[in-house]
């Protein structure tokens, strides 16, 4: 039997980098040659068993390969192609399918999370989610299922055009959605993050003003930003998902403005909100989870260059450096990790 080489998660916190069969596909279904895999913020919770994983776990959510094997049914013209693949496949007939949210299905196989995803040399999915990329480069083509989630983000947020938005954080994700911000109608962008290299990405992408936030100094930081805002931002967005960032925002949003958490906090971590504020000052607050029907969307974006890759991926490992792609997530001097088998 043919084997390759995949990250094998068997429980929280404890994985392997394992030779496994190499999957056959069923009708339907592509094998792909994994070429890059992005490591994101996601992995490092499901790391640790949050996020609904089930094991035995390959992950990696966010994969472009080239297509190597065909199952029945499936046209031909797809062999050799270089694809992105939604990571997600939805049940069509639960109630949440049924209504056009398939974000919320109950029944989604969701591909690097509780089914097999791409920090692997091979892996299957579906012909009918793979999307075909062969202009653009693997390492630009691998940032599609990011912005897709982030054009989700603002099909929720339905941004009010001359908006002033205050966006903390200047991550992969931050810096995405630093380029649609600005190119959606803001009237005025401020980032604000903690490193100054990577708030001139931001600036780079069309932010109007950025801030480096001082972790030693939150209360003057807080002062810098309500010093740009003294009535208070239109809309505040989290993509930090760090409590000492959101435990701020109520304080920065305009009367009747909108907070907009992007982030992913750790699942049990809560945010004290006072509820006489949200009725007094009449605040919204927005969440955006993962993406739907923003896959084509999101290649346009990154076709026709409102979504600038370069700068974004800084760092690059094989699958058995998966420890330490890991590890980069969490440093701040690394933009975006990814796996290139
Ligand atoms: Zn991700
Ligand atoms: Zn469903």
């Amino acid at each position: 039997m043919d084997t390759m080489r995949a990250v094998v998660y068997d429980r929280p916190e404890h994985f392997t980098v394992a030779d496994v069969p190499v999957p056959e596909p069923g009708p339907g279904e592509v094998r792909l040659k994994v070429l890059v895999a992005g490591v994101c913020g996601t992995d490092a919770h499901l790391h640790v068993g949050e996020f609904g994983p089930t094991y035995p776990l390959t992950p990696g959510h966010e994969f472009v390969g080239e297509v190597v094997a065909l199952g029945d049914g499936v046209d031909a013209d797809l062999l050799g192609r270089r694809v992105v693949v939604n990571n997600c496949a939805t049940c069509g007939h639960c109630v949440e399918c049924r209504r056009g949210r398939p974000v919320f299905c109950r029944n989604v196989a969701a591909q690097g999370v509780n089914a097999p995803g791409g920090f692997a040399e091979q892996v299957l999915t579906d012909a009918d989610r793979c999307f075909v990329v062969d202009d653009l480069e693997p390492e630009v083509a691998v940032l599609t299922e990011p912005v897709a989630c982030v054009v989700h983000g603002l099909d929720v947020l339905d941004l009010v055009p001359g908006s002033d938005v205050l966006l903390f954080g200047a991550g992969p994700t931050g810096l995405i959605l630093t380029s649609l911000l600005a190119r959606s109608g803001a009237g005025r962008l401020v980032v604000a993050a903690p490193t100054a290299a990577k708030l001139e990405l931001a600036s780079a992408r069309g932010a109007d003003v950025v801030v480096q936030l001082d972790r030693a100094d939150p209360e003057g930081s807080q002062a810098q930003l309500r010093a740009l805002a003294p009535d208070g931002f239109d809309v505040v967005i989290d993509a930090t998902g760090a409590l000492a960032v959101l435990g701020t925002t109520i304080g920065l949003v305009r009367d009747a403005g909108t907070v907009f958490v992007y982030g992913m906090a750790a699942e049990a971590a809560e945010w004290p909100v006072s509820p006489y504020e949200i009725f007094r000052r009449e605040l919204t607050i927005k969440g955006s989870f993962a993406q739907q029907f923003a896959f084509d969307r999101a290649l346009s974006a990154l076709r026709n260059g409102r979504v600038d890759p370069v700068g974004i991926i800084t760092e690059r490992f094989s699958l058995d450096e998966y420890g330490d792609a890991l590890a980069a997530v969490a440093d701040s001097s690394v933009v975006k990790a990814v796996i290139v088998p």
